[in-house]
């Protein structure tokens, strides 16, 4: 899948949890879940998050290959730790309150992109380290006319969810 569908999935999972009022949606978990939504694909240099985390990406695609190791369970629980560990050497300490919801938000846009990449022929290995790739049955070429349509549709509900909020906030 390309990086704009992930990335809209990412923004319209977060906003919707936040609709359906299960959390007060901030720029924090706004930010978190866009940042797990592209992060799987750091294991391809060419991808929007590989483009930007070039000295990440790259020493990482000559060990694993693309939609590998990267893109499954084990992964996304190593990266959430990575990211505590981030925040807890910036604040010199114990983590800050909603520390929790970040983390949360940055693992649900992880499974989000595991989610639409199941969608690929060449399916994902959830399970790694075991080999079994995991793919539905009905697959969307990547960058195809039907994805590009799925994208778009997912931006406007993207749009809609992440504003809703605001829109119910307001009161004239
Ligand atoms: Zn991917």
């Amino acid at each position: 899948m390309m990086g704009r569908t992930h990335f809209a999935f990412g923004l319209a999972l977060i906003g919707a949890g936040a609709d359906f009022g299960a959390y007060d949606l901030t720029p924090g978990l706004v930010a978190a879940a866009a940042f797990g939504s592209l992060l799987p694909d750091i294991d391809h240099p060419g991808s929007v998050i590989g483009r930007s985390l070039f000295f990440v990406s790259w020493p990482l695609a000559t060990v694993v290959r693309h939609r590998g190791p990267i893109h499954s369970f084990a992964a996304a629980g190593g990266f959430a730790l990575l990211l505590l560990a981030g925040i807890v050497a910036v604040c010199g300490g114990w983590p800050p309150p909603g520390t929790g919801g970040i983390l949360a938000a940055m693992v649900l846009g992880y499974l989000s992109h595991l989610f639409l990449d199941a969608w690929n022929p060449a399916g994902v290995p959830l399970l790694y380290p075991r080999r079994k790739r995991f793919r539905f049955p009905w697959n969307v070429k990547p960058e195809c006319v039907l994805e590009s349509l799925f994208s778009f549709a997912l931006s406007g509900i993207a749009l809609i969810a992440l504003t809703l909020p605001l829109v119910r906030g307001f009161h004239p």
